[in-house]
């Protein structure tokens, strides 16, 4: 198939040909990366209409449950729902991102979703490239909410957190110590948080854990001045708060919208993504170069071992980049 005939069944909503997109935008062979980089150009002006929502949280929190949830009630409401996942590390022990099917089930059924597993063996920058370019292969297929899954540990929640417009945490009921592991970092790039779980016995300690949240939440400087981070309640079981996830969801992108700085967001984020893609390009053209590859391993050896500094290693190093010979650091 042609990049044009790609282009155009995914445009008509064809959700195979979505599928073959994302396979090939992950392909790192230079011919296919070739291809990719001409179809996302040729569907660039289909997209960017959806709301794309990061969810995060540490594993058994419910994010997969929630993500069925809130995503039947979407399509119920007359959403299309692409659901994405990030996980760098692909050698996680508590359960693959979407990995089990079953646990989305209903949702993949759905003609009016799309639900795509993390594959495994992408580098962490290649994994961030990889999900914004899914994401806009989901906008061109006409999915007007794309969710990006990635788990509370490592890095992926503050790449997934420069691609999307909103982010949610998804927390278990805890309380006391436990809320200490959550890092810190992790909370204040929350849009939203939800504690899950709120059902039977686990209600009450889920209320109570939402309630000590929301009063930690409150010194913390929201991201979007105008924006009180909420914190809900939620079960994702029997659905409960559910739709006040949705309407959170409306009134954050009206409220962003309003003043601009929904588009100055994007915007932001499109350029630290150019900046990014340069940066992992020189790098890669960098430790590939003749002139360096040889001396990488030694130099690096010295700098570990204290008999040089990484100051004046790096500057040998791009001297014998630059000058192709090279000077003596
Ligand atoms: P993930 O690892 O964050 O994706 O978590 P899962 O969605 O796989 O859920 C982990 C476990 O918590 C599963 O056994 C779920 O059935 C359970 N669970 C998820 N949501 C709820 C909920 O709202 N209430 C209750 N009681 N259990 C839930």
């Amino acid at each position: 198939m042609s990049v044009t005939e790609i282009a155009e069944a995914l445009q008509q909503g064809d959700r195979r040909a979505l599928a073959r997109a994302v396979t090939l935008i992950e392909s790192t062979r230079p011919d296919h990366r070739e291809t990719a980089e001409r179809l996302i150009e040729t569907i660039l002006p289909a997209t960017g209409a959806a709301t794309r929502i990061g969810i995060t949280g540490p594993p058994g929190a419910g994010k997969s449950t929630f993500i069925e949830r809130f995503g039947l009630d979407g399509v119920a409401a007359g959403h299309r729902i692409a659901v994405l996942a990030v996980d760098p590390a692909s050698k996680r022990g508590g359960g693959a991102i979407l990995g089990d099917k079953t646990r989305m089930n209903e949702l993949a059924r759905s003609p009016r979703a799309f639900i795509r597993p993390s594959s495994a063996g992408v580098s962490a920058g290649g994994v961030a490239r990889r999900t914004r370019e899914a994401i806009l292969l989901c906008e061109a297929a006409g999915f007007d909410t794309v969710l990006v899954e990635t788990v509370g540990v490592g890095q992926s929640e503050t790449a997934v957190a420069e691609m999307v417009d909103m982010f949610l945490l998804i927390l278990p009921p805890a309380g006391g110590d436990e809320l200490q592991g959550i890092k810190r970092g992790i909370v204040e790039l929350a849009d939203l948080v939800l504690v899950n779980k709120a059902d039977g016995g686990l209600a009450e300690p889920a209320h109570r854990t939402a309630a000590e949240y929301a009063s930690a939440l409150r010194l913390i400087r929201p991201a979007v001045p105008q924006w009180q981070v909420p914190v809900r309640a939620v079960s994702a079981l029997d659905g409960t708060g559910i739709a006040a996830v949705w309407e959170d969801v409306a009134r954050f992108r009206a409220l962003l919208e309003q003043d601009g700085a929904w588009a100055r967001r994007r915007a932001v984020q499109a350029r630290d993504a150019l900046w990014s893609e340069i940066g992992a390009g020189l790098i890669e053209h960098f430790r590939t170069a003749p002139s360096i590859a040889g001396r990488l391993g030694a130099l690096e050896q010295e700098v570990a071992a204290g008999e040089r500094t990484p100051a004046a290693a790096a500057r040998s190093l791009l001297a014998a980049f630059f000058g192709g010979a090279g000077q003596p650091g």
